[in-house]
């Protein structure tokens, strides 16, 4: 962590980097990760260096016993367990214990810093924000922070389910099944072609029978927002906030440093020192680096702001 006094000083220049954006009638756009999501009680499954947690172990452990059990590989670790084929119906029931398990933690309510950070996106006007998040758990939509137009949940959204061998493109909003997840051997099946389970409609490893539907609506709405704030010379009148982006799987960090070089600044929000740093030398001019939590930083810039 920075001392107290540096990040006074780095909350003032990321407000005003944000208040200029801002003057000049620019917009926000917010890229969130895993870390914004822990304050709400979203547990992350998985350590910095990429570890399982025990409890995620349990689940890995009980999905190789099914496959050992149909004479199928094991799964060594996340990568090659959380895959496209994990709900064929030999191992249906043990991805869907992992599912469960992960829909319940996301099922929380959205914590202080996401208040906080809709305050900031009230400050900028709510047609000028767009929030680009891995996160499932569509906290920026509970929230109120953005509305379904101007959000893109780029690992999709564990709001939904779809067919596991897409028989149709729709999606099922997962809150009527809700009760029925709470039970041990239940797995839902597809109310189409009745012969398939649902699964989320989250991105995972080799994924070819993820459903897209929604996410083609979310990059059109994402593209379009970004034409908006588009100037003569190929920039962007856009500041990036960025904020609990992992570093062992790096969409975000990727998206935020691209957009942040072609936008006005890149504010970088994790609690970790090193892991707010900018790796592109353009960067370092516009970036910010906040190494402290999601609460702490947008409390610290909305103070600056006067907000
Ligand atoms: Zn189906």
């Amino acid at each position: 962590m920075q001392s107290s006094d540096d990040l006074r000083s780095l909350f003032q220049d990321a407000a005003a980097k944000l208040a200029a954006v801002k003057e000049e009638g620019g917009g926000l756009i917010v890229m969130t990760g895993a870390g914004m999501s822990v304050m709400s009680g979203v547990s992350v499954f998985r350590s910095k260096d990429g570890k399982m947690t025990p409890e995620f172990l349990r689940f890995l452990e009980g999905y190789n016993e099914a496959q050992r059990g149909h004479r199928l590989p094991e799964a060594k670790d996340w990568f090659d367990f959380s895959v496209g084929s994990m709900f064929k119906c030999q191992t249906a029931k043990e991805a869907w214990d992992y599912w469960k398990w992960r829909v319940a933690r996301a099922n929380v309510m959205p914590a202080r810093d996401y208040a906080l950070l809709k305050q900031l996106m009230d400050y900028f006007g709510k047609d000028r924000c767009f929030a680009v998040t891995s996160n499932c758990d569509s906290l920026h939509l509970k929230s109120g922070g953005v509305s379904e137009d101007n959000v893109l949940e780029i690992h999709g959204s564990l709001a939904f389910l779809q067919c596991s061998e897409p028989c149709c493109e729709e999606l099922f909003p997962i809150t009527p099944y809700l009760p029925y997840l709470a039970k041990d051997d239940f797995v839902p099946s597809c109310p189409r072609c009745k012969r398939e389970c649902l699964r989320p409609n989250v991105l995972v490893f080799d994924d070819f029978n993820f459903e897209d539907t929604r996410e083609r609506v979310q990059r059109e709405n994402y593209r379009r927002f970004l034409k908006k704030f588009e100037t003569p010379d190929s920039k962007r009148r856009l500041a990036v906030l960025e904020i609990g982006a992992g570093v062992v799987v790096r969409s975000i960090r990727a998206n935020a440093d691209h957009l942040g070089s072609e936008g006005r600044c890149l504010i970088r929000v994790n609690p970790s020192k090193e892991d707010c740093e900018f790796e592109h030398r353009s960067l370092r001019e516009k970036g910010v680096g906040l190494a402290t939590t999601s609460e702490k930083a947008l409390e610290g810039i909305l103070q600056s702001l006067g907000q």
